[in-house]
């Protein structure tokens, strides 16, 4: 999981070994060295500005703590920073009607799975559906999910209008008492207005408890901008990344809390059912330091 940047942090770090006190142009160096891997691997460029900014100033006036090496108290610093750019562990999922929304083949669908699946092992009711009227095999391949998983797929036979779908799946886990009724959206390749303002009547019909982006960690800077325009359209409040299991460079992963101010709920790592995971950010941290 983003060995990119576990390699660069790495050799960054390298620099320190063995000295004893931290220099001004050690400090510079390793600051370089660090804004190169964070570009290297995505990053939003202002995050990237803010991180380093927190780092120096942190290197230049905190005194070294509790007998750190130099080598030590910078490692420290920067895990604790990446820590922040990561946000907070968020896994929790307000119970009612869960939007997911994102582009085509970022891994939506069998998020949506993942999560049933995970909900259902915490003993959750949990029923599926899927507004993706326009592609019958986005339809079928949740449903056939849902069969996996053993939950409630909903379906509204002959509906093709994708918002009347939605408000009678979100009747129906009403009416059977579920407690997460989590709702696939259309998918399309690139951001069309026509698909934001389906959203933006779906999010208005069915006042949904959550609105989770999901995002492909393989993908850089355009998933950043994508995501940017979903939340300007319907608000997120929270985002899923998936494809961490890949050699994904990390540039999705440490811009979107700091970028969006939306925190990561969950990751994928895997194409399995369960190979879903909550967010931690100081493990995401540690994994990256190595
Ligand atoms: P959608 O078009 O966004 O609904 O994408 P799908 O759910 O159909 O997924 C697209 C591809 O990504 C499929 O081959 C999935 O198995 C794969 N995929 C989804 N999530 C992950 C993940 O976390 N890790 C890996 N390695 N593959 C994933």
């Amino acid at each position: 999981m983003l060995e990119l940047l576990t390699d660069r942090f790495s050799k960054a770090l390298e620099r320190l070994r063995n000295t004893r006190k931290l220099t001004e142009k050690q400090l510079n160096d390793i600051l370089r060295d660090i804004r190169m891997a964070l570009l290297e691997a995505d990053v939003d460029y202002d995050v990237v500005k803010t991180f380093l900014k927190r780092i120096r100033e942190r290197a230049l006036t905190e005194d070294l703590k509790n007998n750190l090496s130099p080598a030590e108290s910078v490692l420290l610093t920067v895990y604790e920073e990446l820590v922040k750019i990561l946000g907070e562990t968020k896994e929790d999922l307000k119970k009612g009607t869960v939007l997911f929304v994102g582009l085509q083949g970022t891994g939506k669908t069998t998020t949506v799975g993942k999560l049933a699946y995970y909900l259902k092992g915490k003993g959750f009711k949990v029923a599926l559906t899927s507004t993706d009227v326009r592609r019958p095999a986005a339809i079928l391949q949740l449903q056939r999910l849902a069969e996996r998983v053993e939950v409630p797929y909903y379906s509204a036979e002959g509906e093709e209008d994708p918002v009347k779908i939605a408000q009678i799946a979100v009747k129906r886990a009403k009416d059977e008492g579920v407690d997460y009724l989590l709702l696939d959206t259309a998918g399309r390749l690139h951001i069309d207005e026509e698909l934001m303002e389906e959203l933006r009547r779906i999010k208005e019909t069915v006042n949904p408890s959550e609105i989770l982006y999901v995002a492909d960690a393989m993908q850089g800077q355009e998933a950043l901008r994508a995501a940017k325009t979903f939340h300007e359209t319907v608000g997120l409040t929270g985002v899923v990344l998936t494809k961490m299991d890949g050699d994904a460079r990390g540039g999705v992963a440490l811009s979107v809390r700091e970028a969006l101010g939306v925190p990561i709920k969950f990751m994928g790592v895997g194409e399995k059912l369960e190979d879903i995971e909550p967010f931690y950010p100081d493990r995401v941290a540690q994994r990256i330091l190595g």
